[in-house]
């Protein structure tokens, strides 16, 4: 079939050159004419830039040039295949030759992102985007396309275009840790006055590492009635220019005035024969008047101080009295005995800790044990004039320690010891001041949610370790505003007993 046409094809040709006459010549002259493109027969062109044609040759084999035309048009507007034609002819000779032109977007998106030079990230919070575009030199804006995620402290920005070309930049987030703004409290974070005293605001500072004085800026919420006995919380809050707000609460206790006054514990407390050494019977405190009272819980806390006197034991004393609130003093031997004697003077229990506080040389037997509690008896009783009955072992009579040096001896004496007309006393609130806890924060806790849990506290402090005492004021205070009765021990006290263990 293919070599019918053909065969017809030549037919008509020989035929044509026959009636042509002139022109037949020339028609199978065309050997002698080539047609030769400039430049590659694919060409890429980039979309936006300008096509060049580069044009093609058409030459005789006499080396005579002839016209070519050229048809076809390139529109880089837009992207797509577009086809070039080239015709040249002379006479009856004529030559075609195509070019394949594309119109190509290989240019990818671009990323631009905004910084703000003073922006940063706080460490642990999520990065607040400060902003970005994207563009593209075909499809336009791609901002709505951006992909970003956020990993190990920067993130990933990635788009593509319409044809697949990809961009991605990473931002680093700027992580600052700058300094919060500084609020100083006048007279601590703490703030006592009995009721019917006027509260007067200490005072305030606050001052920022950047933005400077900042005092003007504290905003102070809550409130005092001086009137009314309670707990108060004041809160100070500045807040610097880069937003970040520092925040501190005073605790302001409006403590109920004492009712009268109380009387020293009755029995081997009181002194027998006058002898105080200052001579001056029950102290003298100065009581606020007006204000309200708080209601008595009904819960008695027996604040007790083992191992004293101590170089706190002054300043102890001096803020029981200023609440006219009374406890007990487990005192030992070599100490500066004249502050016993200001505690009883002041109504406070004294009672027998130990001579010598040496658990190898007490505990050895039961006569070295009655030796050093008598001993310490005698002590006190020079000093205060005070034979007292109150004891409390070293270590408790729940020690285990005494076992290394006689089997069994807390066994006997916790049964010789009330025979012999005295009661000792363990503790069923520990503020833990010789053990776990370091600072007045902790006792205060302790302290506190011990005695929530019942009905009368005997609590356990060193007036030895200062931060026990610092926590003091706080304990007697909150005791106070929430209707506690402090008390001293005496014989009819709850005895709180320990389980023996040797
Ligand atoms: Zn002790």
């Amino acid at each position: 079939m293919k070599r019918a046409i053909l065969i017809i094809l030549i037919c008509v040709l020989v035929l044509t050159a026959v009636t042509v006459g002139a022109a037949a010549f020339r028609l199978w002259d065309g050997g002698r004419l080539t047609l030769i493109l400039n430049g590659a027969e694919t060409i890429r062109v980039e979309y936006g830039d300008v096509y060049q044609e580069p044009g093609a040759e058409a030459t005789l084999k006499t080396g005579v040039p002839v016209s070519v035309d050229i048809s076809g048009r390139v529109d880089t507007d837009k992207v797509g295949k577009y086809l070039i034609k080239y015709t040249a002819g002379t006479g009856g000779a004529v030559r075609t030759a195509y070019r394949n032109v594309y119109v190509v977007d290989s240019q990818s998106p671009v990323i631009k992102l905004t910084e703000n030079p003073n922006g940063y990230t706080l460490p642990g919070q999520p990065y607040q985007e400060e902003g970005f575009f994207a563009t593209d030199n075909y499809d336009g804006d791609l901002t709505d396309r951006v992909i970003r995620r956020e990993a190990d402290g920067k993130v990933i920005y990635t788009v593509s275009d319409a044809y697949g070309n990809t961009t991605t930049v990473e931002r680093t987030i700027r992580y600052m840790d700058p300094a919060y703004p500084q609020i100083l409290l006048e007279g601590g974070q703490m703030a006592f006055i009995m009721a019917g005293d006027n509260y007067q605001e200490p005072g305030y500072t606050s001052t920022d590492m950047e933005d400077g004085d900042l005092t003007s800026k504290v905003v102070v919420t809550g409130a005092v009635d001086n009137m009314t006995s309670g707990i108060y919380t004041l809160q100070y809050s500045v807040t610097n220019q880069k937003g970040m707000t520092t925040k501190l609460d005073r605790t302001v206790y409006v403590i109920p005035k004492p009712e009268g006054e109380q009387t020293p514990p009755e029995g081997e407390q009181n002194p027998e024969n006058g002898e105080n050494p200052d001579g001056e019977g029950a102290p003298n405190v100065d009581l606020p008047t007006g204000g309200t009272t708080i209601e008595p819980n009904g819960k008695t806390i027996y604040l007790t101080f083992d191992d004293g006197p101590g170089e706190h034991t002054g300043r102890l004393l001096d803020i029981l009295a200023k609440y006219n609130v009374k406890a007990t003093f487990f005192v030992v031997g070599g100490k500066d005995m004249s502050l016993v004697a200001r505690a009883a003077q002041e109504g406070h229990a004294i009672a027998i800790h130990t001579y010598t506080h040496r658990y190898s040389e007490i505990y050895s037997s039961d006569d070295a044990f009655f030796n050093d509690l008598y001993a310490m008896q005698d002590l006190i009783y020079q000093h205060t004039g005070v034979k007292t009955m109150l004891t409390r072992f070293p270590g408790g009579s729940s020690n285990s320690v005494s076992s290394a040096y006689n089997k069994g001896i807390m066994s006997r004496l916790t049964k010789e010891l009330p025979a012999r007309g005295f009661q000792y006393f363990d503790w069923n609130v520990d503020s833990n001041d010789a053990g776990g806890a370091k600072t007045a924060d902790e006792v205060f806790d302790n302290v506190t949610k011990g005695v929530a849990k019942r009905t009368n506290s005997v609590v356990l402090q060193h007036d030895t370790r200062d931060f026990s005492v610092d926590a003091i004021e706080r304990i007697v205070a909150w005791g106070l505003c929430n209707g506690y009765t402090f008390k001293a021990l005496d014989m009819d006290s709850p005895a709180c007993h320990h389980g023996v263990n040797n």
